[in-house]
């Protein structure tokens, strides 16, 4: 496709993450889109994802080459598929170490297994948002794999074969039921249907409630408002009442400890309240989310955890939080009891977008004093990493506001790859709604459906074309940084006038091919954060010497003196330069992979010629 460094993708607003020792003229020349993807590996199965591009490209519509989440859904195909293991069962490595050398992956047996649920839920939502048919072959492993370890009671089982093989705990079960939900919503099967159902039994039978984070209450909560199952309700009522006696949120909705638990949880209690009718409860779940956003930014930078958890985890953002807010503004806005919206673009636009990785070659900026020799320990399930590039797409697990690699830790844990995909459902089926109410766009992101293409001038210009490809009345939401009063409309090229209702400007006696054109002024605008941990590589950092699993924390953690947990807790202060609701700098800027690289989104958008996939069928709202 051309020449660019093997290392290197470049992807729709993250043109400028090129920058620094990449020769960046080549994706940035007329000969070549910003959107470019370019992706050159030893597996050949990487040729797939070249493919998938083209064919997106191949006889397509001129747009604006801004973002689009399609293109981001490709990309996290890949690092779903790419980076299993064939020596192990075709299992997702779940920890990967930058600041070891050499670069080493390891297997964490417990949280795999949560993610094998997680993996193949977001496969299923990203091959239905992108129509990517990439590597579906190491989906089919996937799911075997699943198979292999779901025993007849329909729970899933780590060693299956074993004489006294015991049930993996509640929230691996309510991960991989939720996956099968989602595939059998698609597709209702009765293959697809009886391990449904044999596991919602089991759970109620073996009272299987709680667990990590929303325990069995969503899933339960899914497949009950899809089937009226009775099962699926009295699981989702016992995980409820477990849940109330955890006592998880204060009456006010807030929480402490760990961030993307709390979040999880609230996720099950909005899919509960939805389930019930009840709106008092999902205005419970709105005082949650609204205490959470306030530990975060606005932009969707969440801390891993709040007091009292200890220091390290205060100072970086899992992407798992950032995706659990992004699918509860997204839920909560839609379900019309709370107006979200405007974090909803922000978090798209920003950190959810900007935490998936796109380039390889940062690993040797890693600061000398953080870089540990340590010998490869196959037998604590360690293998050397090779090639990184298989693991592009995946999501940042302890990111600063400015720098791919946190303060505290230079590693991935791929939880957030299995949650992150969630929230590009979420927000990319968010983008445009339709019910008897009408068709609304409540986004101004690109996406194409059966009604109506939006064409995103954002965040170059303040402009969004909509072409209608049925007649219908439409509302549109301007967002909240636009003054309402300054908003213009053309039909078809003719000023248009429009009715207004609160931020929705409302157009009717639309017919099949007519554009509307909204025009708005567009001001930079810069707001400044204030994040506790230092801005990105420290002498902080946590070195995996002797962890065991890998996953717990070092003893010297617990052992820092106050005075130098305060000094590392002290807020370093952000200054985000806006186009809109996108940040196009950050600084002080990152060193390691620095984050909102995104100079060049300034001037006349780019255009690219693009085939969207539109799907035929989608899932009820999934969040
Ligand atoms: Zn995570």
């Amino acid at each position: 496709m051309n020449d660019l460094p093997l290392s290197v993708v470049s992807l729709g607003l993250m043109l400028t993450v090129l920058t620094s020792s990449l020769p960046l003229c080549a994706a940035n020349s007329s000969a070549h889109s910003p959107n470019d993807f370019h992706i050159s590996l030893a597996d050949p199965g990487a040729q797939w994802v070249n493919q998938a591009y083209q064919q997106r490209r191949a006889s397509g519509r001129v747009v604006p080459d801004t973002l689009d989440l399609q293109d981001n859904g490709v990309l996290a195909i890949w690092a779903l598929t790419a980076g299993l293991d064939p020596d192990l069962e075709y299992r997702a490595w779940f920890s990967i170490y930058f600041d070891r050398r050499p670069l080493c992956l390891r297997h964490h047996q417990l949280s795999e297994f949560d993610a094998l649920g997680k993996y193949l839920e977001s496969l299923t939502l990203m091959r239905l948002m992108t129509g990517s048919n990439l590597n579906l072959d190491k989906e089919a492993k996937l799911w075997e794999l699943l198979d292999r370890h779901t025993k007849a009671d329909g729970l899933v089982y780590y060693e299956p074969d074993a004489a006294d093989a015991k049930p993996a705990y509640a929230y691996t079960q309510a991960r991989a039921l939720l996956a099968r939900i989602c595939r059998y919503e698609l597709n209702p099967s009765p293959a697809l249907k009886s391990p449904i159902e044999n596991t919602l039994e089991t759970m109620v039978q073996q009272k299987l409630t709680r667990g990590f984070g929303f325990g069995a209450l969503l899933p339960a909560c899914r497949y009950y408002e899809l089937t009226e199952n009775p099962t699926a309700l009295k699981l989702a009522g016992m995980d409820y009442a477990a849940m109330l006696e955890e006592k998880l949120f204060a009456e006010a909705g807030s929480f402490g400890g760990h961030f993307h638990m709390h979040t999880g949880a609230a996720l099950g209690l909005l899919a509960y309240g939805q389930a019930q009718h009840d709106t008092n409860l999902i205005r419970k779940v709105c005082k949650i989310y609204e205490f959470a956003r306030a530990q975060g930014t606005e932009f969707g930078y969440f801390p891993e955890a709040l007091p009292p958890a200890p220091w390290v985890m205060r100072i970086s953002n899992e992407g798992c939080c950032t995706a659990d807010m992004t699918c509860l503004a997204a839920g909560l806005s839609r379900s019309g009891v709370a107006d979200y919206w405007d974090d909803l673009d922000r978090y798209l636009r920003n950190q959810l977008t900007e935490l998936q990785m796109k380039r390889t070659d940062f690993t040797d900026r890693i600061p000398q004093e953080n870089q540990v020799p340590i010998p490869i320990r196959p037998e604590a399930g360690e293998a050397r990493l090779v090639d990184l590039k298989r693991f592009i797409g995946c999501f940042a697990g302890w990111a600063a506001p400015n720098d791919f690699a946190g303060p505290a830790h230079f590693w991935l844990q791929q939880c957030c790859l299995g949650n992150c995909p969630r929230g590009l459902y979420a927000g990319w089926d968010s983008i445009v709604t339709s019910s008897r109410a009408g068709l609304r766009v409540n986004l101004l992101l690109n996406r194409s459906t059966p009604e109506i293409d939006v064409d995103s001038f954002l965040p170059y210009e303040g402009k969004v074309n909509l072409r209608l490809n049925k007649a219908a009345k439409v509302a549109v939401r301007i967002p909240g940084w636009v003054n309402l009063e300054n908003v213009q409309a053309k039909v078809n090229g003719r000023n248009s006038n429009y009715s207004r209702n609160g931020r929705y400007c409302e157009f009717e006696h639309l017919k099949s091919g007519d554009t509307i054109t909204l025009s708005f002024p567009l001001a930079e605008r810069v707001l400044k954060y204030k994040v506790p941990g230092p801005a990105w590589a420290s002498k902080y950092s946590v070195v995996d010497e002797n962890s065991g699993s890998g996953m717990e924390l070092p003893k010297s953690i617990g052992q820092t003196p106050p005075e130098t947990v305060k000094q590392i807790l002290a807020p370093v202060e952000y200054s985000a330069t806006y186009r809109g609701n996108t940040i196009v700098d950050m600084q002080p800027a990152g060193g390691i992979y620095p984050l909102y690289q995104r100079f060049e989104l300034r001037g006349k958008a780019p255009l690219r010629s693009v085939n969207r996939y539109v799907p035929e069928k989608l899932l009820r709202d999934w969040y």
